[in-house]
């Protein structure tokens, strides 16, 4: 089994699903970017951790005391995962999205933060409108370095500035210059941000090595279930602002003071943003992703990745009326993730079709990085959003949004096979 689906065995293998033509068909779930399925091996951590679970930094039972180690022995192991420097931070949140908030609320107030168009719209908009600078999309890795490195020397050269920038884009699934972006940010005296919502399920990931401040990752793409996410990085902007969330568990000492108020001490741990009570399982589960993608080893996940990115790719070349969105060009590095339009097609028609003809999900629409995918298929092009009511294409028309297909660890080739197949 594990020579046709790579190291990792993910849940759902035994999932069907029935299809319109009759039948069932196992599923094939192709919609990583959005979320991936949990590992097994995760499913098991918890399954063996469940029936011992109590609160955390609480309670004097022996349950909570367990508890409270394992989260704090999770916190070392996402620091470890991350590559984190000694003095850095790893603060639990609730996803991307929400570590990404959480930092734009503690960035001084005075600080100008530059994003380019591309991003996802978790990376693009959490800032104060007034202290942001959009960046035009980029061709080329070497014109995004170049086109941050304009404005930021543009830039007040005193007040603290902060780059957000992905590391691999959940459109085009392009890798991003992240090491040679983090100089250019720190050679204007800026820091940088690493969204790796992307990037840290496919690639190796080290805050260190590649010189950020701060990274962003959600668990419910790194294989584990759904609820807790990751910022780790600089203590320092963290430990300056307000907490995130004010409540228990942030607070070191609350006393009423004579005029009748109250006085707060605030953590200066990373509990100052991690008010109320954790998602310990959750922690847990990232912890367990984590140690298990370090196990198997990304040398070998990511080879086995580029196999089915290739089988993939080398598929939809052989339909001339596919046509791949991409940014950087067909010999960019990237995770697997692609996304694809097909000429006199409505994407969400077609990708209805894969999952009642086929059993296949994909994902259609604009992924939530609107202004990156106007750019790559045209001004008008239009997200079906929720309801999903699509917007017929005629015969020969360009379709108005485009389709992605995304796997990883876990991927049977026999899912990619069949996408191609059917497309
Ligand atoms: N950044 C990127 C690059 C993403 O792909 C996503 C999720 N699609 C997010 C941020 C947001 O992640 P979440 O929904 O888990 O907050």
């Amino acid at each position: 089994d594990a020579c046709c689906t790579g190291p990792l065995p993910v849940l759902g293998r035994d999932v069907t699903v029935p299809l319109v033509t009759g039948g069932e068909v196992s599923y094939a779930a192709l919609d990583y970017a959005a979320s991936a399925p949990a590992l097994q091996r995760v499913w098991d951590d918890v399954a063996a951790y469940a029936p011992y679970y109590g609160s955390v930094h609480r309670g004097a039972g022996y349950l909570s005391q367990l508890s409270t180690d394992l989260f704090e022995q999770s916190r070392a192991t996402v620091a470890e995962f991350l590559g984190c420097r000694e003095d850095d931070q790893v603060v639990f949140t609730r996803s991307t999205t929400d570590s990404l908030n959480l930092l734009a609320q503690v960035v001084p107030a005075d600080c100008q933060v530059f994003v380019f168009e591309t991003e996802h719209h978790a990376s693009l908009l959490p800032w104060r409108d007034a202290q942001v600078t959009y960046l035009n999309a980029p061709r080329t890795p070497a014109q995004a370095v170049d086109t941050l490195e304009r404005a930021l020397a543009d830039r007040d050269p005193h007040g603290p500035a902060l780059v957000c920038v992905t590391g691999a884009s959940n459109v085009t699934g392009e890798l991003w210059p992240v090491r040679e972006l983090a100089a250019a940010a720190h050679a204007h005296g800026a820091r940088i941000v690493l969204d790796a919502a992307q990037l840290a399920p496919h690639h190796p990931v080290s805050v260190e090595e590649l010189d950020v401040d701060w990274v962003a990752f959600s668990g419910h793409k790194l294989y584990a279930p759904f609820g807790s996410g990751v910022l780790a990085g600089r203590a320092d902007w963290l430990q300056a602002a307000e907490p995130y969330l004010a409540g228990g568990g942030a607070s070191r000492t609350v006393a009423r003071r004579a005029d009748g108020g109250v006085d707060v001490e605030w953590h200066t741990t990373a509990a100052r943003h991690e008010a109320g009570s954790p998602n310990v399982i959750g922690v847990y589960s990232i912890a367990s992703a984590c140690k298990a993608l370090t196990e198997a080893g990304f040398d070998t996940l990511v080879a086995r990745e580029q196999h089915l990115i290739d089988t993939v790719r080398a598929g939809l070349a052989e339909v001339p009326e596919v046509r791949v969105l991409s940014l950087f060009g067909d010999d960019a590095p990237r995770v697997g993730v692609i996304s694809f339009v097909v000429d006199g097609w409505n994407s969400s028609h077609f990708a209805a079709a894969l999952s009642a003809e086929y059993g296949i999900g994909v994902r259609d629409g604009l992924f939530c990085a609107h202004p990156l995918v106007r750019t790559l298929l045209g001004s008008d092009a239009q997200d079906p959003g929720e309801c999903g009511a699509p917007e017929p294409a005629a015969p020969g028309e360009r379709s108005l949004n485009a389709i992605r297909v995304s796997f990883g660890a876990g991927t049977p080739d026999e899912h990619v096979e069949r996408f191609v197949g059917a497309v």
